[in-house]
């Protein structure tokens, strides 16, 4: 199949999340953090998710990554754009939901609520969910084991450290309010984590 077909889609989706946060970055610098747990893990899990969005841009731009390519096949294609459209529906859902209370680290900003409602009501990470969504669609979309697999493992990484000093965090902030919303949610698919 030709390779171009995947390099269109990865953009396109590249683009669409963009334009997605962009918004919500923006209006992230007029709120000021009365918290913040940004330390040596989250720069690193940060560096992580930059490399894992900027790698595939580096592999459509230029023959660097070209070492690690391999056939793609429709199929795979095929599956890969269904969990990149799935991945960017629930990254839009959950910025709206999260709206003003969105940061990019771990932060607890000024006049920040908690959100239990929207897609908040059915996992308490949709965000997550959707980044690893979308990481599973650009891994088969993405015909090269470098460039296909990076934003998988950055989110991988991100997911499995971030959740519980996150939720941590928010417990100690919304004490008992988050308490109960733990009671009734589950992290990342409902009824099962
Ligand atoms: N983990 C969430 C949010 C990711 S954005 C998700 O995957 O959807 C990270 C920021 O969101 C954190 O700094 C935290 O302050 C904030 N946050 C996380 N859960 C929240 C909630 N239920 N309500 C309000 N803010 C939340």
């Amino acid at each position: 199949m030709n390779v171009w077909v995947a390099k269109v889609i990865i953009l396109l989706a590249s683009i669409v999340m963009v334009a997605i946060r962009a918004p919500y970055g923006q209006r992230r610098r007029g709120i000021p953090a009365v918290r913040s747990n940004k330390g040596t893990l989250e720069i690193v899990l940060l560096t992580f998710a930059w490399l894992g969005f900027f790698l595939p841009l580096i592999w459509i731009a230029t023959p660097v990554l070209a070492f690690a390519d391999y056939a793609l096949q429709p199929v795979s294609l095929f599956g890969g754009a269904v969990c990149l459209t799935l991945g960017l529906w629930l990254f839009h859902l959950s910025h709206a939901d999260l709206g003003d209370n969105w940061s990019i680290t771990l932060e607890v900003l000024e006049k920040h609520r908690l959100v239990t409602r929207g897609v908040y009501r059915w996992v308490r990470h949709p965000m997550y969910a959707a980044l690893l969504l979308y990481s599973v669609g650009q891994a088969l979309v993405l015909p090269n084991y470098v460039a296909g697999l990076s934003s998988g493992v950055a989110m991988a990484l991100l997911v499995s450290l971030r959740i519980r000093p996150e939720e941590r965090m928010m417990r100690e902030e919304f004490g008992k309010g988050y308490q109960e919303y733990m009671a009734v949610t589950k992290r990342l698919v409902p009824g099962v984590w």
